[in-house]
């Protein structure tokens, strides 16, 4: 687990874990002899995917953004990704409890992103996970996840979210809000249409602000304009997505979190002097 002091706000990344994902479709078009460069596959091309949730206590509330991968897969999605698991047993090793949090925010509903959301209790009823938490997500992402594309179909498990709306625990967003004072909402479209990042200021001026940019950047290997990944459901709005989060991060110098980084959670992002970009700072 990572930390540090955003002004007054206190940043902590808790792992779900780590699953394999094919690295060809992690890097979309970007050939092979570019990104192995930067990730390691193995023999059967997968790498390494991390689930980067992030806990920020601003002194009043406790806020957990996205809520990993879960632990109600199918058997056949199990095949594919494993199923880590791991974010209650690691937010306990820290001393938090289910009951701390207060507000929970997903930037967007495919399964590796609002996983622990909920959990299936011995009568099989589904409940919530943080049973005091307020929920928030995109409504675009809700109305969407109702009438998936067959593309994307598999990465919604409406146990996720539905008992969620239903019992009125979970408020859908616009995009934009301000959910407590200094953390806010912004769409991003791109890897979806309606797909919301999180930003938190901690306090006034430069070195205050951070972003959970979620799956627009969701590895320090993805910082290039052009390097999305092959799930993105459209690529040329990431692009220009990129460009707009960067013509505000990169001078204002906020610190960027990587969903799906399994050894860089955090890094401040920006260009050298060949205009390249670069990840720096941890
Ligand atoms: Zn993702």
């Amino acid at each position: 687990m990572q930390r540090l002091m955003l002004g007054n706000f206190e940043l902590s990344v808790f792992s779900d874990g780590t699953y394999p994902l094919d690295g060809g479709a992690l890097f979309g078009v970007v050939p092979k002899l570019m990104w192995s460069r930067k990730v390691k596959a193995d023999d059967r091309n997968y790498v390494t995917a991390g689930l980067n949730s992030l806990l920020v206590r601003t002194g009043k509330q406790t806020v957990l953004i996205e809520t990993g991968m879960g632990n109600k897969l199918s058997e056949r999605m199990v095949k594919f990704y494993g199923q880590p698991a791991r974010l209650l047993d690691n937010l306990a090793a820290a001393g938090v409890a289910p009951e701390d949090v207060d507000i929970v925010i997903n930037s967007h509903l495919h399964f590796d992103h609002c996983g622990w959301n909920t959990v299936r209790a011995k009568n099989g009823k589904i409940v919530p996970t943080f049973p005091r938490a307020k929920y928030y997500a995109p409504a675009g992402e809700w109305q969407y996840a109702r009438h998936p594309s067959e593309r994307d179909a598999i990465s919604f498990i409406p146990e996720n979210y539905d008992p969620l709306v239903d019992s009125g625990q979970m408020t859908l967003l616009q995009g934009g809000e301000e959910i407590v004072p200094g953390i806010s909402v912004k769409t991003f479209p791109g890897h979806t249409a309606h797909m919301q990042a999180v930003i938190i200021c901690g306090g006034p001026g430069k070195d205050a602000t951070a972003c959970y940019i979620s799956d627009l950047i969701p590895t320090a290997a993805h910082i290039d304009l052009t390097w999305g990944m092959s799930f993105d459901l459209y690529p040329l709005q990431t692009i220009e997505s990129k460009k707009e989060y960067y013509a505000q991060a990169i001078p204002e110098k906020w610190l960027t979190v990587f969903t799906h980084d399994p050894t860089t959670p955090w890094a401040y992002v920006g260009k050298d002097e060949a205009g390249k970009m670069v990840a720096s700072g941890f």
